[in-house]
């Protein structure tokens, strides 16, 4: 698994952890709210039962079996009767087993549970009662009751009555609702680990993409300092074989290595400045500056090589002078020389390379047009990525590809822009524009 796969994964499990005990306690604190709710109206509603039964129960001359059968209905309530002590034996449609034995717990329950003496007319005692057998857990909330305990004076003597009122419907409400939410938070996060995973990966894909280019940056510059070393080595190799050599040949080898070791300390040069781009260290040197002059000086270093090669180079100025540029003179000759070597280098004898720059909508934009072999559109883009050269094969000596690159950087730094476009009837024309006083170009 490579790094950014465990990067990934583990910012995903942490951001879906996260987020899913959020959720988890969001959840939790809601079903608590919403189950102490729902037994705090249960429970309002068996009071108010209560003080309707103990109504009946009070106005009765004859408690009836039917009403008795109709308040057991639907094992809604459960009422044992005490008459002067002696229980009242109804034995209900829905007669279980466990009635006596209920009755019996009940009684005992009360008994322990009782807080004040029953001396009015009637009182009530309510609480929640757990039947002793069953064990919580695997009950469920089953065989739980409300109970209630009523005491009636009657003409000589006193009625007494248990109410008890099962809670497994609540019970059963609230395990659903638990249930409910448990799938609900087992499929959001699942969908958050979806997003967290898509999300993730697109705030990698930068960090990826940079890796990606250092890669390819490390492994075009491993090769491009494999030619000079493999000349250096040979040179060095020949000078060790043949030491009884004469001196009047010898000292080719020492022109190889030096022209060598300065293609390499050039390359160094480039790659640094490629790589140091983000160093505060390497801040522009911004100051009011002449464009013109920089690019007579450019005009004037290139003039003697366009015309070696046979080619034909002029400059064209404003008549008026332009507004002096903000800018960093040092890296803009640098940024000219780059744009005039590359169109020295890539056009033949015969052709023409003009230098022309004009001030307008507040910045200045200097051309380099030459009449050479051209860029094809599909490379238009790609020739300012470090170490991209159109044709290897036909490359000339002492092009790395770099330069464009530095370039591009150069006119990054200015918050200007750079462009390349064929020259019509042939060859490229490049066209950087920086603004006046900083402000970014789109
Ligand atoms: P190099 O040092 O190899 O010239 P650059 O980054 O300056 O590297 O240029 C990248 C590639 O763009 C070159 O290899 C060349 O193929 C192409 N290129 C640059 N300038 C010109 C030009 N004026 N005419 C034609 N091709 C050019």
């Amino acid at each position: 698994m490579t790094v950014f796969k465990k990067v990934r994964l583990r910012l995903t499990l942490l951001c879906t952890g996260v987020t899913a005990l959020i959720l988890f306690l969001i959840s939790l604190a809601y079903l608590l709210v919403a189950e102490s709710n729902l037994k705090n109206n249960q429970f309002q509603s068996f009071q108010d039962d209560i003080k309707t039964i103990l109504g009946n129960l009070e106005s009765q001359q004859v408690i009836t079996h039917d009403w008795l059968a109709k308040l057991e209905a639907g094992n809604r309530y459960l009422v044992f009767l005490r008459d002067n002590g002696v229980s009242l034996l109804y034995e209900s449609l829905n007669e279980t087993e466990d009635r006596e034995l209920l009755y019996q717990s009940v009684t005992a329950f009360y008994e322990e549970h009782k807080t004040e003496e029953v001396s009015s007319r009637y009182a009530s005692y309510h609480t929640e009662f757990t039947f002793p057998d069953t064990v919580p857990f695997l009950s469920m909330g089953k065989d739980r009751y409300y109970v209630s305990y009523c005491y009636i004076p009657k003409n000589q003597g006193q009625l007494e009555a248990y109410i008890l009122r099962s809670l497994t419907p609540v019970y059963d409400q609230i395990y659903r609702q638990r249930f409910l939410f448990c799938l609900i938070d087992v499929l959001a996060v699942s969908l958050l680990y979806c997003f967290f995973r898509y999300f993730v990966k697109l705030m990698l894909r930068p960090v990826v993409e940079s890796q990606e280019k250092q890669n390819l940056f490390i492994a075009a510059a491993s090769h491009e300092f494999r030619t000079p070393l493999a000349v250096i080595m040979s040179c060095v190799s020949a000078m060790k074989e043949d030491e009884s050599r004469t001196f009047d040949v010898r000292p080719d080898f020492y022109g190889i290595l030096e022209n060598e070791t300065d293609r390499m300390s050039r390359l160094i040069d480039d790659m640094l400045f490629l790589t140091n781009r983000q160093n505060p260290n390497q801040q522009l040197q911004l100051k009011d500056y002449e464009l013109e002059t920089l690019l007579l000086k450019c005009y004037e270093a290139f003039e003697r090589m366009a015309l070696e090669k046979k080619v034909a180079i002029h400059i064209r100025l404003p008549k008026d002078p332009m507004p002096p540029c903000h800018c960093d003179p040092e890296r803009i000759s640098q940024l000219l020389a780059i744009l005039a070597h590359n169109a020295v280098s890539y056009t033949d004898a015969g052709g023409k390379i003009t230098f022309s720059a004009w001030y307008g909508n507040g910045c200045h934009s200097i051309v380099v047009a030459d009449t050479g072999i051209g860029i094809r559109d599909a490379d238009k883009k790609k020739i300012f990525n470090p170490f991209y050269r159109v044709d290897i094969a036909r490359n000339r000596k002492g092009h790395f590809g770099l330069g464009l690159g530095i370039a591009s950087e150069i006119v990054k730094a200015h918050k200007g822009s750079i462009s390349v476009e064929d020259t019509p009837g042939g060859g490229s024309t490049f066209e950087v524009r920086l603004p006046r006083r900083g402000k970014v170009l789109g």
